[in-house]
């Protein structure tokens, strides 16, 4: 017997991504598990094919070859595989699905959808990383983006079928959308798996998207950055995910902001530090410097006579604005002081008259500092 399409034994397109695998595979293996369906060859039969199916097309790079060489890819040196059909890969797909059959066979009810929906699945949430600038996030803005995702086929509406065709009836089901198995003492009544529980399955799918309902496309979108936000934020975006399955609801999306390391400015929460050299002069004299200021303006900074170093300066509501607030943070300015090198004659001779002039009231610190050591010294 020839051996079926991979694509065509999980239902899904042949361009599908992660997600969608993933997703069709663990409901096939799901309703073909042989826990369900004891002593029925077919079932297994599926179920090995499944996992076969799914096993080489989670591996990237042995997609990209049955993509390209079909079955031919694997019948020549592809000793790693069993006859059976069974890899080593076998197990971790097994213990990927394993809490799912397991909830499913013990939580009861859980089951997606109900009625004809059932084969309606919703679209996958998607991850989009934007990255902004500090001035970005202090005057909040709109930004343009890009989003590769799946949206619903215009050809189809969504349903998967060919516009013009029509239905019939499941013939595994005769329409009604349930099969029973027997299980030990047991029958147990679940969503028939050919028509997924709509008891009816379409003449021809949709030609624009193989039956899918939906189709690849990048999306412009337009996000709001409020004022405010901080890094490592998540914004969500109802509905703006994937589409759904032949018509199943849309995913969301997820926006992650990360903000770029600015030049000047470090951030905590709402607050701005700023760490600003200074001459030794202007800290022992005093004076006076400009700042600027995510606002595009400048700010005054004023040094007060013997300033220290690592002393902070406060300019208050210079910071941040707190999200969804009218708040502002503060920003500290602290002052670095840089000691002179590479003096003159005139500058050397200089300081040397100021040091044989400093006295206690000058360097109160290192005067106490060394105090204390001669102390040390003389015990
Ligand atoms: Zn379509
Ligand atoms: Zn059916």
């Amino acid at each position: 017997m020839a051996k079926r399409d991979f694509y065509e034994v999980l239902g899904v397109a042949k361009g599908s991504d992660d997600a969608a695998l993933k997703s069709a595979y663990r409901k096939l293996a799901m309703q073909h598990h042989p826990d369900r369906n004891p002593g029925n060859a077919e079932s297994e039969a599926t179920f090995k094919e499944i996992n076969e199916a799914y096993d080489t097309l989670k591996d990237g790079q042995k997609r990209a070859a049955y993509d390209r060489f079909g079955h031919a890819a694997f019948e020549n040196g592809g000793g790693a595989r069993g006859p059976s059909g069974f890899g080593s890969d076998f197990n971790s797909s097994m213990s990927d699905i394993f809490d799912d059959i397991f909830g499913d066979f013990m939580g009861g009810g859980g089951r997606r959808g109900g009625g004809g929906n059932a084969a309606k699945l919703r679209g996958a949430d998607l991850r989009y990383n934007l990255e902004i600038s500090l001035e970005e996030s202090f005057e909040g803005r709109t930004v343009e983006i890009d989003v590769p995702t799946l949206v619903g086929c215009d050809t189809c509406d969504g349903s998967g079928a060919k516009p013009g065709t029509g239905t019939h009836t499941c013939r595994q089901c005769n329409g009604h959308g349930k099969v029973r198995a027997a299980q030990g003492f047991f029958t147990i009544e679940r969503t028939c798996p050919v028509c997924q529980g709509r008891g009816q399955m379409m003449d021809q799918p949709c030609t624009d998207c193989g039956g899918q309902g939906r189709r690849q496309e990048n999306r412009k979108l337009s996000v709001d950055i409020p004022k405010g936000i901080e890094d490592g934020t998540r914004i969500r975006l109802a509905n703006e995910g994937e589409a759904g399955l032949r018509g199943g609801p849309p995913g969301d999306l997820y926006i992650f902001i990360s903000i770029r390391p600015h030049d000047l400015f470090q951030r905590d929460g709402a607050d701005l530090y700023a760490r600003v050299p200074i001459a030794m002069a202007t800290a022992a004299l005093g004076g006076e410097f400009e700042v600027p200021t995510l606002d595009a303006a400048r700010a005054k900074v004023k040094v007060a006579a013997g300033t220290q170093p690592g002393q902070r300066v406060r300019l208050k509501g210079k910071g941040m604005p707190v999200l969804r607030s009218k708040d502002v943070g503060d920003l500290y300015v602290q002052l670095d002081i840089e000691t002179p090198q590479n003096l003159s004659r005139k500058q050397r001779e200089l300081l040397e008259e100021f040091q044989r002039l400093t006295t206690e009231e000058t360097n109160p610190t290192s005067d106490g500092f060394f105090a204390k050591l001669k102390k040390m010294f003389e015990a």
